[in-house]
């Protein structure tokens, strides 16, 4: 009944940052398998992207491999966080502030970096890729190749969308930066989809002085449904509404009206209700860069198909990162410590995928919410705690903690993130869940670890 559990001590923040520096450490290579090599024996590593993923390959391979040929290519020319794009369009950042690695790292880590190139095809057969670079296409050979392509936003098929202009997703640096420079000139923005990526465009926007009005269109009942349950949402949507933003709750765009140069002028949301609109944000969902491996024979399905090792189904040929059709920081850096670990001979396992973790700040709010917040059918008891703008909210199946939110006070959230990870059965958990403590659930053993 009792699982045990070795990260308990791991602090709130600790488990909140998203930094390479803190990623989790799970991997191990067997010094016997990474021997100094010879001049011949150089293995030539191919990396696509550069990005967190690219990047923590970068690190692992050359710490495991100190004379290997590591060469990475993006069509990125920057390496930054796409987590802190919205400090981008807030002003509050410049572009070199949202670096999450020096500007020298490429070479300090003897690294080649093929910068504004675009990987067009993968040949395993022959062990190459093809890439375009200023209009001309090149080949590069590899001896081990990592696919770290990411994701991209996905424009869904309303009508006009694909083709207006003044449209913007929020995925890369030349996204917020179009956002900020036509937010200058803009007299209505609005902001299509109400999840993390939206919620983060409108933080961003709404610390502009001086800026035009702002709509946020809303799918579900509520912002962030995936993460949120209706207060926990209500207490962001009543701050943004205090800084002006209007926030249509249930709607969904059927179309796009333009004007005759084909910008944006207003969305239809349906019964035609108009919202007036110059510059359009959209943030409806990602799908992964998929396309380079078209006619590789490398499996897809979300995303590139990848065992626990990070290994595609073709030898030699490593994914990691969003491109696997995964979404979160943490775990494309520990899928490509993985797979880098692999890819230079050592022996590492992915052996945590949960990504139903998520932290924000918007407003001044912190929240945390772990695991699934909204019980399928009332077999779940969902219990709540208030206390001024602390908010507390667990769902319970079964005396196991399937989901839970923490607002406003957000300390001892590890403990609760380790009992739904890891569907620890406690009894009954419903009846003190809010109360619960360290000493409630483990005893130290004779060799120092916790146990549940
Ligand atoms: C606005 C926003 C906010 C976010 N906030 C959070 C958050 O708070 N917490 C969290 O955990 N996650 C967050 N994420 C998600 C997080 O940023 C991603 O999980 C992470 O960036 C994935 O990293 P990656 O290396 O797999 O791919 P990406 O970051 O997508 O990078 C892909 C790389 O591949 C390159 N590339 C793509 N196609 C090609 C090609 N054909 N040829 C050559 N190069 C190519 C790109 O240039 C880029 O360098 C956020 C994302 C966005 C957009």
């Amino acid at each position: 009944m009792f699982d045990k559990i070795k990260n308990i001590f791991k602090s709130d923040k600790e488990e909140n940052n998203v930094t390479p520096k803190n990623a989790p450490k799970e991997v191990t290579v067997p010094a016997h398998k990474i021997g100094p090599k010879s001049q011949d024996d150089t293995t030539t590593y191919v990396i696509i992207g550069a990005s967190i993923a690219g990047v923590t390959a970068v690190k692992t391979l050359r710490e495991l491999d100190k004379s290997a040929k590591i060469i990475v290519i993006s069509k990125d020319e920057n390496i930054y966080s796409r987590c802190m794009l919205h400090h981008l369009i807030s002003g509050h950042r410049t572009i070199e502030g949202i670096n999450f690695v020096d500007g020298d790292f490429m070479e300090k880590q003897n690294a080649t970096w093929i910068k504004k190139a675009t990987v067009k095809e993968i040949d395993p057969d022959n062990k190459k890729i093809k890439y375009e670079k200023d209009g001309n296409e090149e080949e590069l050979a590899y001896d081990k190749l990592l696919i770290t392509s990411g994701a991209n936003a996905f424009v869904p098929p309303v009508k006009n969308l694909r083709e207006a202009k003044n449209v913007y997703p929020l995925r890369n640096i030349e996204d917020a930066i179009g956002i900020k420079e036509q937010a200058k000139y803009a007299k209505n923005i609005v902001i299509m989809g109400a999840g993390l990526v939206g919620m983060d465009a409108l933080a961003g926007l709404v610390e502009i002085d001086g800026i035009g009005n702002l709509s946020l269109i809303a799918s579900e009942d509520r912002i962030l449904d995936k993460q949120l349950d209706v207060k926990a949402a209500k207490a962001y949507e009543d701050k943004f509404e205090q800084k002006g933003v209007k926030i249509y709750k249930n709607r969904m765009a059927s179309e796009v009206l333009i004007d005759e140069d084909g910008k944006v002028k207003g969305i239809n949301l349906g019964n035609d209700e108009i919202i007036d609109c110059d510059l359009l944000v959209v943030s409806t969902g990602v799908r992964s860069n998929i396309g380079l491996v078209e006619g590789s024979g490398i499996e897809t399905e979300k995303g590139i198909k990848i065992n626990e090792k990070g290994e595609t189904n073709k030898p030699d040929i490593y994914a990691a990162g969003d491109v696997t059709g995964t979404g979160i920081w943490p775990l494309a850096t520990k899928q490509a410590e993985v797979a880098a670990t692999n890819m230079a001979c050592g022996e590492a396992v992915i052996e945590d995928r949960f990504e139903f973790k998520n932290t924000m700040n918007f407003l001044g709010i912190p929240t945390v919410s772990v695991g699934f917040i909204t019980p399928p059918d009332d077999t779940y008891d969902v219990l709540t705690y208030t206390d001024g703008d602390n908010y507390k909210m667990a769902v319970i199946k079964d005396d196991v903690l399937i989901g839970f939110i923490a607002q406003g006070d957000i300390s001892y959230v590890g403990p609760y993130t380790q009992l739904v990870k890891e569907k620890i059965k406690v009894d009954n958990l419903a009846e003190r869940v809010f109360e619960l403590g360290y000493s409630d659930f483990f005893k130290i053993k004779e060799d120092g670890q916790f146990e549940w």
